[in-house]
């Protein structure tokens, strides 16, 4: 495990040391919390001796992403046991859960936008972010995301679910989308560990058609006007790479017909059974193929590319599509 990352994880295992102290001085007889401070310095113990991350059955290496979520734990995934399994899954279930009850209406109309998305874990649960967010500061501006947490499994998803929170919460606050995006940049990178980002795209679409799209590092959004398609290519890093990043915005007027496509590289770099990438290049090409369809049949069509260019290979990646479609008022 990279030393940043047990670095962080020591001083987090310090600080809760630290807060089951304060708490057993007041509940003397609670054993749990007792039992609690044993594991934890043991975990401490393991960091001294430089056994912290090994699996005490195999002594390979445990799981990244789970040692994050939980610093304490001393097995890997393959030497659990059956009721620590069955008390996993069930956690993961509850993960899965909370993660779709985050998502927006899976189809919505508002203020001459129609949305429509796909959102497919690989897993359980996502590192993808997708959000529409309406109603804000009295405007009848939409707001549509998409983003990428770096890494898969619980970590990302945790991740993920902490980029909707500040996402929604800087929104609220009616800022431009280039100081929106430069703060959550800085919140995340200072709420998260390093080594971890985020890619996204947000675009702000008013009433009148004009829309701004910010691309921090993410795949190119596809413009589809009058039949062609421009790509909105990234104009600052990923979120949480640096604290500072400056994020500027690309402007576009979009008439009744004209769509804006959103895709995580679950679909661009998807392969095939003959290891062939599916690429921005083919997905260009069917968006801009199809410039009559509306939102749902348009992700319907490419996922229906996508499976047949897999021909069977398995998707490597979690997947999400987003298509908004300018619509008469
Ligand atoms: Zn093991």
């Amino acid at each position: 495990m990279a030393d940043i990352q047990e670095a962080y994880l020591h001083e987090q295992l310090l600080e809760r040391r630290q807060r089951l102290e304060t708490a057993l001085a007041t509940f003397q007889r609670n054993e749990g919390l007792r039992e609690l401070l044993t594991q934890v310095d043991s975990a401490l113990e393991r960091m001294r001796a430089g056994t912290f991350g090994n699996c005490e059955t195999c002594h390979e290496t445990i799981e990244k992403s789970r040692l994050i979520s939980d610093p304490l734990i001393r097995y890997c995934l393959d030497h659990l046991t059956e009721q620590q399994r069955r008390a996993l899954e069930q956690d993961l279930e509850l993960a899965s859960q909370i993660q779709r009850g985050l998502l927006p209406p899976p189809h919505l109309v508002f203020a001459g936008w129609e949305v429509c998305y796909h959102y497919r874990p690989l897993g359980l649960v996502s590192g993808d972010y997708c959000d529409v967010v309406t109603h804000q500061n009295e405007s009848d501006d939409v707001y549509f995301a998409l983003g990428d947490v770096s890494g898969k499994g619980v970590a990302a998803c945790m991740l993920m679910s902490q980029l909707h929170a500040i996402f929604r919460t800087l929104v609220a606050s009616g800022l431009s989308l280039r100081a929106l995006v430069e703060r959550a940049s800085r919140v995340f990178c200072q709420s998260t560990i390093s080594s971890l980002f985020a890619t996204l795209v947000l675009a702000r679409a008013g009433q009148s058609g004009s829309i701004e799209v910010c691309n921090a590092g993410h795949c190119p959004a596809l413009l589809l006007q009058g039949g062609k398609v421009i790509e909105l290519g990234a104009t600052g890093v990923p979120l949480g790479l640096f604290c500072e990043g400056a994020y500027p915005t690309q402007n576009a007027k979009m008439g009744c017909g004209d769509a804006l496509f959103l895709y995580t590289d679950g679909i661009s770099e998807a392969r095939s059974a003959g290891d062939a990438e599916y690429g921005t290049e083919r997905l260009k090409q069917l968006v801009a193929s199809r410039p009559e369809l509306p939102p749902q049949a348009l992700i319907a069509a490419c996922l229906d590319d996508l499976e047949g260019f897999r021909a069977g290979a398995p998707l490597l990646d979690d997947l999400t599509i987003m298509a908004i479609r300018r619509v008469a008022l």
